[in-house]
């Protein structure tokens, strides 16, 4: 028979090692977090190999003492948990496990000076055991090297990813802990080779400092298609910034999420914020945003993940609803505003530079030079109709003016500094959208009553399903009975869709509900059905369009919210710049 026995310590720190580090990135985001916890101003990370063969982390923060030093690298030790109650709430959790499962599975040196002490010290432990403490000449502020991680246990090693991989994992981590923290400096280096630097700045206003440090991790388009914005709902705060939905991307990878000044991933956060940008994204495409939750300390618990990434809520659905609202509320306020992703990406595909090959060089040549004075003449006659007052009407209509219609799918319109392409059926089902909603929930839609009713068969399931829902789908506007066995009467329709096909419309919705009519939750089955309804009632792609009714189209864009894209995400237009145009030939 076997004996119950104790496991050694060395043995139940490789366990809590498997837990708290499942990569190389992993030890890296805990060495950080502990120089964050040390209030570090600046840090610097350097990693060989994807982390596999090195890690090194230096800050310039508070520090240890020989005695703390000592202490750090036993299980369950901590300075960040004191007289039995959660006091030091603001750190990054208090396991006590991350320095003794790193020294458990890698080769770890410590050194560390404090401003107290004259002396620094450093310890050395490897797989498991503890060297002896040696005094060492050093800045105050900590340093943490990491060699060979996981040699001790091999087939941990073994899952590991490709350097490559790893690499970005770690690039990743460290820019979303740059973004949360952007009071810090830092600095990562990836194989010798300086991948990120950041520079705190102090301005004022918080936000500010924030875009700054988001341009300076994620890039330039990253901010200029985002959108501010704060919300407060009692002890509650959200703010960040906010991808436009055109700007959106095929994973969850920049979503940038953080409560009270941590990283975290939360399924109930990604759901809520899914349903906030559901009425604009396809099932596949995901927002980009950079999201600050503050909530009170007592209601969130952040340390119940081994990693502690995941965290717990006292009332996750609260928290919920207030995320979703306030984005809600703040996409809103986008109107019809595009992406310029889009507008780079046409820009690329029409440099001219890869096809000059193709021209003859004769030609180039017999091109009758002209100077740029006239050039600018003629473009005034050609760009702007004489009779038009360019100036002022351009600017009250951002749009601009419709010129032509491509393939009987694309409007050209004319603005004031550029012009754009409109996608005649995303844009105009995009403002029948937000008509039919609207009006929906104030109680106005506007129904006519069909001269000659609209009868057809249907199959018996969608007849069940008409029985029970016939009231719902009157307040939507559509007006509809049994008629015998297997048909219905369709009577009343509402006019925005009065030149629809309605035999497939009724058809779709009715199918909508019934494939659906377990679930729970209605807002989200009812966005679909606006869905249904605005794409059966807007104008089709191949349809020819008279200039007036362009320019209408234009303006209900204009004035309809979201019209810079369609239900699905993609966008309703896009724009290129005169100044883009203009560089494209070389003029500029
Ligand atoms: P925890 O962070 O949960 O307390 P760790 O094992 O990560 O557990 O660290 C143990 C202790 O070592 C910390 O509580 C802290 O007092 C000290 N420590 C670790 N890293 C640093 C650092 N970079 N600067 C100052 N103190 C540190
Ligand atoms: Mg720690």
């Amino acid at each position: 028979m076997h004996r119950i026995r104790l496991l050694s310590k060395n043995l139940i720190n490789r366990i809590a090692a498997g837990e708290v580090l499942e990569r190389p990135s992993s030890a890296v985001k805990e060495l950080v977090e502990n120089s964050l916890d040390a209030d570090s101003n600046k840090i610097d990370i350097f990693v060989r190999d994807g982390g596999k063969t090195e890690i090194k982390v230096l800050d310039n923060g508070s520090g240890m003492t020989q005695e703390d030093l000592k202490m750090s690298i036993m299980r369950h030790a901590t300075s960040k948990f004191h007289n039995g109650i959660f006091s030091n709430i603001n750190t990054h959790g208090f396991r006590g496990e991350a320095l003794p499962a790193i020294g458990s599975v890698a080769k770890m040196s410590i050194f560390s000076k404090t401003d107290m002490c004259e002396n620094g010290s450093e310890i050395n432990v490897n797989s498991g055991n503890v060297s002896e403490i040696k005094p060492i000449a050093k800045e105050k502020g900590t340093t943490v090297i990491i060699k060979d991680i996981f040699f001790s246990t091999p087939a941990r090693l073994k899952f590991l990813k490709s350097e490559k991989y790893e690499n970005i994992l770690i690039k990743k981590l460290i820019q979303k802990i740059a973004i949360c923290n952007f009071n810090v400096d830092f600095k990562l280096h990836i194989n010798e080779k300086l991948i990120l630097v950041t520079t705190a700045k102090k301005h004022q206003d918080k936000m500010k400092n924030l875009k700054t440090r988001i341009v300076e991790c994620l890039g330039l388009e990253f901010s200029e298609n985002m959108k501010e914005f704060s919300y407060t709902s009692e002890a509650y705060k959200a703010y960040g910034y906010l991808g436009i939905p055109t700007f959106n991307h095929s994973n969850r990878s920049n979503q940038y999420i953080f409560i009270n000044g941590r990283i975290v991933s939360d399924k109930n956060l990604n759901n809520a914020i899914r349903y906030a940008y559901s009425d604009f994204l396809a099932y596949d495409r995901h927002a980009q945003l950079i999201l600050f939750i503050s909530v009170p300390n007592q209601d969130v618990d952040i340390n119940v993940h081994p990693a502690k990434s995941e965290v717990k809520f006292r009332d996750s659905t609260f928290l919920r609803k207030f995320i979703s609202k306030s984005i809600k509320a703040t996409l809103k306020e986008i109107g019809y505003e595009s992406s310029s992703h889009n507008t780079r990406r046409l820009i690329k595909k029409f440099n001219p530079i890869h096809d000059l090959n193709f021209i003859n060089s004769n030609q180039l040549e017999e091109k009758n030079p002209i100077d740029d004075k006239e050039y600018f003449a003629r473009k005034k006659n050609t760009f702007f109709n004489k009779d038009e007052k360019v100036t002022d009407v351009v600017v009250q209509y951002p749009l601009g003016f419709a010129k032509c219609q491509l393939y009987k799918t694309y409007i050209i319109s004319q603005t004031r500094n550029g012009f754009i392409i409109v996608d005649q059926h995303a844009a105009h089902e995009r403002i029948v959208y937000e008509n039919i909603k609207k009006n929906f929930y104030e109680n106005k839609i506007k129904t006519q009553i069909l001269l000659i009713p609209e009868i057809f068969k249907v199959d018996c399931l969608l007849i069940d399903v008409l029985n029970k829902y016939i009231v719902n789908l009157k307040r939507l506007g559509i007006v509809i009975e049994k008629f015998g066995h297997d048909s219905v009467i369709v009577r009343e329709i509402p006019v925005i869709l009065c030149e629809c096909n309605i035999r497939e419309l009724v058809s779709d919705v009715l199918e909508e509900i019934y494939e659906n009519s377990n679930s729970e939750i209605l807002e989200e089955r009812i966005n679909k059905i606006f869905s249904i309804m605005s794409c059966h009632g807007s104008i089709r792609a191949g349809r020819e369009m008279h200039t007036e009714e362009m320019n209408n189209l234009l303006r209900e864009m204009e004035s309809t919210p979201f019209s810079g894209q369609c239900n699905h995400g993609r966008p309703t237009f896009i724009k290129l710049g005169l100044n883009d145009v203009e560089k494209l030939f070389g003029r500029k």
